[in-house]
């Protein structure tokens, strides 16, 4: 396989966590007597850009047709998180009642709804019917389709280039990269920013959480990888932020190349610390594998001695990074009962793989479970307020990743 960047081969495996179906194919009652696909996932690192990214595999789009909805405005946090981002931006990038803001994955409008409050014309582009539809619905325009060279050619002539493109945890899960980069510096003014969103892979690497890692998630981005694919489109960084939403982020600030802008001393920082880890040596990439085998082996004997106890164990969350980590160790619905989510499109769906009925937070309450395992752990404060108040202090609230801890 050719590095989806630079197009150098790859050669170094960062880790290899065999086969699994894709993470948001939740299956249906009706689904559990048909064949479940399992393919397979690995993740290779480019030793020219250094763009970590998962192995291509044959019949990858039969696989991915799945149109799972995750509708982000169930997150409070999320929500949260957008707004703060939205009023940053305003003040910071100086817009106002004659500025565009794109918005590329637009979801349900968690965000845009911030600019529209504001008076600031946008634009949103998603390709997910449900979720576009509950932003149409809201009132903020949302061209229903996949960003490419020719959507975007499409965007500019129908409205016009936007002083803002937002990208926020997309860049990450597109397959064809250098065409969603194109299309993302095609849609800017010639001195507007682009601003993306997305898990910072030394974060990744720090702490072991190979969770992070599934099928969707096509790229695992430094700010160096990140640089060297923007630049291939004609941006240039020049400013970026740490955050600490998905277990730790970039947010990084692009222009076009040509219009010079001012580099901040952030990303002349960062780029050093990647360096100091290693990120651009072969070395930073083999310890994720030795991390994932000994947590496979702490989750599966913890779970092992709660059945030898006979305990009722369930799980939260019904995220894309559980499914992961269950499908790696192997756990199916004899370890962990049942999965609550407050999404109710996953209600009386199962976890793919796994098999692990997903219910609501009613059904919980009544099975009063002993053990309560948190999957998206990025969540954890959040999740465990709602277990403490729900379930008040009686079960044992434990996360297993990225390391395993009892909360
Ligand atoms: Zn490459």
């Amino acid at each position: 396989m050719n590095c989806r960047n630079c197009e150098s081969v790859l050669v170094l495996e960062l880790i290899d966590l065999g086969f699994s179906p894709p993470s948001n194919a939740y299956l249906s009652p009706e689904d559990l007597e048909k064949v479940e696909v399992w393919v397979p996932l690995k993740v290779l690192v480019c030793q020219n850009c250094w763009l970590v990214q998962t192995l291509d595999f044959h019949g990858e789009s039969d696989v991915f047709t799945e149109d799972y909805a995750y509708f982000s405005s169930t997150s409070a946090s999320w929500v949260e998180h957008a707004r703060v981002f939205v009023e940053k931006s305003i003040s910071e990038l100086g817009l106002g009642n004659d500025s565009f803001v794109i918005e590329v994955a637009s979801n349900d409008g968690y965000l845009l709804q911030h600019f529209k409050e504001k008076g600031i014309p946008n634009l949103g582009i998603e390709p997910t019917q449900s979720t576009a539809q509950a932003a149409i619905s809201k009132g903020i325009e949302t061209i229903i389709e996949f960003l490419n060279p020719d959507l975007a050619r499409k965007v500019v002539t129908l409205y016009k280039k936007a002083d803002l493109v937002i990208g926020n945890n997309v860049f990450a899960h597109v397959p064809d990269i250098r065409g969603f980069t194109d299309s993302l510096a095609q849609m800017l003014s010639d001195d507007g920013t682009v601003v993306l969103e997305f898990p910072h892979l030394l974060k990744l690497l720090q702490e072991n959480s190979f969770d992070t890692i599934y099928h969707e998630h096509f790229s695992y981005l430094s700010l160096h990888s990140c640089m060297d694919v923007l630049s291939r489109s004609g941006l240039k960084i020049w400013k970026v932020e740490e955050l600490s939403t998905h277990g730790g982020s970039l947010r990084i600030y692009a222009s076009h190349t040509a219009c010079n802008p001012d580099v901040h001393d952030s990303v002349a920082q960062l780029l050093t610390t990647e360096k100091d880890f290693g990120l651009t040596t072969d070395a930073a990439y083999s310890s994720l594998v030795i991390a994932a085998e000994t947590l496979r082996d702490e989750v599966l004997n913890f779970l092992i001695s709660c059945r030898t106890k006979g305990l009722r164990v369930a799980a939260y969350g019904a995220a894309a990074k559980g499914n992961t980590l269950l499908n790696y160790v192997g756990v199916k619905s004899n370890l962990i009962q049942m999965v609550c989510d407050s999404a109710p499109s996953k209600q009386g769906h199962y976890l793919p793989g796994s098999h692990i009925p997903i219910v609501s937070l009613e059904t919980l309450k009544k099975y009063a479970p002993e053990v309560v395992i948190i999957l998206p752990w990025n969540l954890s404060t959040e999740i465990l307020d709602i277990l403490r108040l729900n379930l008040g202090n009686g079960p044992r609230i434990v996360r297993f990743s990225p390391t395993f801890q009892e909360l």
